[in-house]
């Protein structure tokens, strides 16, 4: 059976930077934990933070590409340049992904390191803007199939999909 990355703040660990989870309740993850489907990670722990800790986003509008790409910084809200360990964080989720078996990965939107769909503009007011957060465009970016937390039918077309392809 495939397994699904999962953030560990929607799996019920209180790992956000406020020190609180966000569980996403749904019968279906709750079939995929019994499974024993779920991989949990947490990019930013992984990354040397810990909890509580400075919410940061992505600077001037860019992106988790633009990151990867040298061309962003990770910016906290007290304008500590955080980029390393959101690249660390990312890197480490990839590495546990690959040993695991994860061919795909669910994750809160709106996060820096999880987001993949909308993330915060950098400008620390609550706007959005499309774009994926650094560990979800490197997934992204070596195949792991990327859904948020929105994107749960999705998720369970896809693997609906590899169990009828036989993979
Ligand atoms: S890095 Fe991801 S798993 Fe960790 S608290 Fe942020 S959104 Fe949740």
């Amino acid at each position: 059976m495939p397994k699904i990355l999962i953030s560990a703040c929607l799996d019920g660990r209180p790992v956000r930077y406020d020190g609180q989870a966000k569980p996403l309740l749904d019968l279906r993850v709750e079939q995929w934990r019994g499974e024993g489907r779920l991989v949990s990670t947490c990019p930013e722990l992984a990354g040397g933070f810990s909890t509580p800790r400075l919410p940061a986003e992505i600077e001037n509008g860019m992106t988790g590409s633009d990151v990867l790409a040298g061309s962003a910084k990770v910016i906290d809200s007290a304008g500590a340049d955080v980029t390393a360990a959101y690249m660390d964080g990312a890197q480490a989720a990839l590495a546990l992904a690959r040993e695991t078996g994860c061919a795909f990965a669910l994750l809160i939107d709106g996060s820096p390191s999880c987001g993949s769909a909308k993330i915060h503009d950098g400008s620390f007011s609550g706007n959005k803007h499309a774009g994926a957060g650094v560990t979800a465009a490197l997934l992204k970016q070596n195949g792991i199939a990327v859904f948020s937390h929105q994107e749960l039918d999705a998720l369970e077309r896809a693997l609906t999909g590899v169990r009828t392809d036989g993979r």
